[in-house]
């Protein structure tokens, strides 16, 4: 095989046991139709199926598969760093286990790599089928990252291709909490994209739920944007802004002899004043815990198992 040439297909499979053989045959036949030479690395994120026996008995009668195991779910973010560190090909492309992302377009973003591009970026022609709510969320969720990282998301996701340069750019990111989707722009390289229609998920379910969701979108806000902690800031100057007025006020209610009255106002204040200054010990409190969890410098994940090498 020319090495030089080779794409390496990197996969998370979170509990995905009926996913692993069909996605495998349907990657397969359109690569091997398009000529590209590829391996196929699946990495199970700890699944508690027979994701990963699946994945080690196909590897056996198919020598482009490679497989990598977790000793415990670390999440997709770690599955995907796990092959851009375990992949040998002279670019990758990042997609996801559920066929949900059409394996026709990784033929497109060859073509591209070929040009000679080196970041060749996914976008979502339609958010496909999600709830009303779940859209609103993903817009507001998109719109607060677009705008603390200063790259479009809207339509973003992890399917991408990238170079050999740019995965080792990846790899050079210490980061404990890494968001990959904005990570892949942040690093630059010479970057396309492709559009693509996002499928239905036709096996298993969606491994989100709202509360995890929550949290990714959280994560991902802090992790590149301090500007949570300019909000405190901003609600400083507001509370001194209202300060001022309320002295002037009570110092010409003082003067003239009617002061004592306003006791409503007294417990307002406080009310809001306490809730102000919680939230934004929690801010703080937030970006703190994650200085935490960057400093212990743990791995991103542990590989338990590996098969097809
Ligand atoms: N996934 C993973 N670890 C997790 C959750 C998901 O590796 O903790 C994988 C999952 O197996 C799939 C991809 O990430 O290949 C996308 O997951 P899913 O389809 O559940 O997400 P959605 O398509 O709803 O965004
Ligand atoms: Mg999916």
């Amino acid at each position: 095989m020319q090495n030089d040439k080779l794409l390496s297909v990197i996969i998370p499979a979170y509990n995905e046991q009926d996913m692993i053989s069909k996605t495998f045959h349907t990657v397969k036949e359109i690569l091997d139709g398009a000529n590209i030479p590829f391996e196929l690395l699946f990495v199970d994120d700890g699944s508690k199926d027979m994701t990963y026996a699946n994945i080690s008995e196909l590897s056996k009668s198919h020598s482009e598969i490679r497989g990598i195991s977790f000793s415990r779910n670390f999440g997709k973010e770690s599955a995907i760093f796990a092959g851009l560190e375990n992949a040998s090909g002279a670019c990758c492309v990042i997609m996801d286990c559920d066929l949900q992302h059409p394996p026709a377009t990784i033929v497109e973003m060859y073509r591209f790599w070929e040009q000679g591009y080196e970041v060749v970026e996914g976008v979502k022609a339609s958010r496909g089928k999600e709830s009303a709510f779940h859209k609103l969320c993903a817009n507001s969720f998109y719109g607060i990252i677009s705008k603390v990282t200063d790259i479009d998301m809207a339509n973003a996701s992890d399917f991408k291709l990238l170079d050999r340069r740019a995965m080792d750019a990846l790899l050079l990111m210490p980061e404990r909490a890494p968001f990959f989707r904005a990570l892949s722009s942040w690093i630059g390289f010479k970057t396309t994209s492709v559009s693509f229609e996002v499928q239905e998920r036709t096996v298993g379910d969606s491994k989100w739920s709202m509360w995890s969701l929550t949290k990714y979108a959280i994560r991902n806000i802090t992790s590149f944007s301090g500007a949570p902690m300019q909000f405190v800031t901003f609600m400083g100057w507001i509370m001194l802004l209202f300060s001022v007025i309320f002295a002037a006020h009570s110092l010409y209610r003082y003067f003239t002899g009617t002061a004592l009255e306003g006791f409503t106002t007294v417990i307002l204040l406080q009310l809001i004043i306490g809730s102000v200054l919680m939230i934004s010990l929690g801010v703080i409190g937030h970006y703190i815990s994650r200085i935490y969890d960057e400093i212990k410098g743990r791995p991103r994940y542990l590989i338990s198992k590996r098969c097809g090498y």
